[in-house]
C-alpha cells in the first residue's frame, strides 16, 4: 500500500479549505471522515477505525470494496490500455459488456450507448427520445416535453434536473434556464400493498391524455423512488404506465441507475411489473462501483430512425466514451453477480430482505419514527422530523458503521456480500439511533 505523506489533521484542513463535496458548502461547513483504505465491507478510516459500510458508497459497491475480480479485471486491461477513443475505433471489452447487457436486460433493448455518469445517460436517454421524435416526423419538435411523477431524482445535470421533484430539487433558483416539465403525484399504493387502487393513475392518465402531442417520453424510477424519498410502488402502477405509453404514443424511459443489478430483488426493477421500457439508463452499480460508468440502452424500433433524420445520425458522443477499463471491469462485475453457483446474488438479497424486516421491526415502537420500509437490499427507517446532519453524522459513525441519512430518511443499501453478523451491526444502530431525539 502507498505511503500517506499527509497526517489525518491535514487531510482534514486541506479538505476543509480547497475541496467541494455533495451537496455542501464551501469554506466546508460539514467536517468530513478521511478514509484510508476500504476492503470487502469495510471502510478503514485514517484515524484507524474501521466502519461496516451500510451505503455502498451510494448504492454502487454491491461486491464491497477491493474486490479482486474487479481489480484483476482492472489490472489485466491497465497493461493493455486503459483508455482509447471510441470514435472509429473499438475494443473487445466494449463489445462483450454491450453482448451481456443486451441479454440480461429486458429482450426488446438490443444497443447499448456508453457514457460516464448516471446523470448524463438521463441527458443521453432525453435527447435519444427528442431526436427520436424529430426524425419520425420529419422535423417536428412538437413532442418535446417530459412526463414524470414527484418525488423522483434523475441526477444533477440541467434536463435530469429538470425531471427531479421540484421542491427536493429546489427548481425555483434555477427557474429562467430549467425546461418546464409536466409533474402529476408520486403514486401512493405501496408495494406490498395488497389493495391495488386504479385510481392511483388518474391524474397520470388525464395528463397524458390532455397532453401527449407534446410529450416525448414519461421518465420513471421503476418500482423504488431513490434519493427523491425511498418511496416503493406497486408493480401494477408501473404496468399501467407502460399499457397508457402504449395507447397514447409516447416513449417510456425507466431509470435503473439505483435500482439496476439485483437491488430490488430482481435483477432489473421492471421484472417485478414484467415490462419492456423503450429506453433504460444504467449506472452505480454497473461497474460494482469501481470506477464512474454508466449506459442509455434502447430498442432497434427506436434506433433505426436515427440514420434517417436530418443529421443522420445521434447528437451525442462524449470524449471517454466506452472507456476500456471501465467496461472491463463492468463485465468482472457482471459476470461475478451472474455466477449462480459461487455467488447466487438472488439468495444474497433476499436473505438481507428477511434480515432487514426482521431487525428494523423494533424501529416502529419508536414515537420518532413515521415508517419502516424494506424491499430487496434497501431498508429505510423515516423519521417525523429531518436529521440535524451535523449532530447525526458522527453518532452514526460513533456507532462502528458508515450510514449516510438524509431529510427524515436513515436507511441502507448493503453490498449485497455483507454478512449477517456485519448486517446486525448496522440494524442494532439503526435501531438506536432512531430510538432518541439527538439535541
Ligand atoms: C444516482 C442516480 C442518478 C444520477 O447518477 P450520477 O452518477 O450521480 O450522475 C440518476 N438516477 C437515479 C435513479 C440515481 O439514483
Amino acid at each position: 500500500m502507498p505511503p500517506s505523506s499527509l497526517t489525518p489533521q491535514e487531510i482534514i484542513d486541506l479538505d476543509q479549505q480547497h475541496v467541494w463535496h455533495p451537496y455542501a458548502a464551501m469554506p466546508n461547513g460539514v467536517r468530513c471522515f478521511p478514509v484510508h483504505s476500504a476492503k470487502g465491507v469495510e471502510i478503514e478510516l485514517t484515524d484507524g477505525r474501521t466502519l461496516v459500510d451500510g451505503m455502498s458508497s451510494w448504492w454502487a459497491a454491491i461486491h464491497g470494496y477491493n474486490h479482486p475480480v474487479l481489480n484483476n479485471a482492472a489490472t489485466q486491461q491497465m497493461e493493455r490500455m486503459s483508455h482509447v477513443m471510441f470514435g472509429g475505433l473499438t475494443h473487445e471489452p466494449a463489445v462483450q459488456l454491450a453482448q451481456k447487457l443486451v441479454q440480461v436486460t429486458p429482450s426488446q433493448l438490443q444497443h447499448v450507448f456508453y457514457c460516464d455518469s448516471g446523470s448524463v445517460s438521463i441527458e443521453v436517454a432525453m435527447k435519444m427520445a427528442l431526436q427520436y421524435w424529430h426524425n419520425l416526423g420529419g422535423g417536428d419538435n412538437r413532442k418535446h416535453r417530459f412526463l414524470t411523477v414527484r418525488g423522483g431524482y434523475h441526477g444533477d445535470t440541467f434536463k435530469a434536473m429538470s425531471v427531479c421533484d421540484p421542491v427536493n430539487g429546489m427548481h425555483h433558483l434555477f427557474s429562467s434556464v430549467l425546461a418546464s416539465q409536466i409533474f402529476v403525484p408520486r403514486p401512493q399504493v405501496g408495494y406490498y400493498s395488497d389493495d391495488w387502487d386504479e385510481s392511483d393513475l388518474d391524474q397520470f392518465k388525464q395528463t397524458l391524455e390532455q397532453h401527449q402531442d407534446e410529450i416525448a417520453a414519461v421518465i420513471l424510477e421503476p418500482i423504488v423512488q431513490g434519493a427523491g424519498g425511498m418511496h416503493f410502488y406497486h408493480p401494477n402502477y408501473l404496468r399501467r404506465v407502460r399499457e397508457l405509453c402504449d395507447e397514447y404514443n409516447v416513449l417510456l424511459i425507466l431509470d435503473e441507475i439505483a435500482t439496476g443489478f439485483g437491488r430490488t430483488g430482481t435483477l432489473f426493477a421492471s421484472e417485478h411489473a414484467n415490462i419492456q421500457p423503450d429506453i433504460l439508463c444504467l449506472g452505480k452499480a454497473l461497474s460494482g462501483g469501481f470506477l464512474s460508468f454508466a449506459a442509455t440502452m434502447t430498442t432497434t424500433k427506436i434506433s433505426q430512425v436515427f440514420a434517417q433524420g436530418e443529421a443522420g445520425v445521434f447528437m451525442h458522443g462524449p470524449t471517454f466514451m466506452g472507456n476500456p477499463l471501465a467496461c472491463a471491469v463492468s463485465l468482472a462485475s457482471l459476470n461475478l453477480l451472474l455466477d449462480d453457483q459461487n455467488y447466487n446474488w438472488k439468495q444474497k438479497v433476499h436473505a438481507i430482505e428477511q434480515q432487514l424486516q426482521t431487525e428494523l421491526e423494533p424501529c416502529r415502537e419508536s414515537p420518532l419514527v413515521q415508517d419502516v420500509r424494506v424491499l430487496g437490499a434497501i431498508g429505510v427507517v423515516e423519521m417525523k422530523e429531518p436529521f440535524d446532519m451535523r449532530v447525526m453524522q458522527p453518532k452514526v459513525v460513533d456507532q462502528g458503521i458508515w450510514l449516510r441519512p438524509f431529510g427524515k430518511l436513515l436507511y441502507t443499501m448493503p453490498p449485497f456480500i455483507m454478512e449477517a453478523h456485519q448486517l446486525r451491526k448496522i440494524t442494532q444502530a439503526m435501531v438506536a439511533l432512531t430510538r432518541r431525539k439527538f439535541p
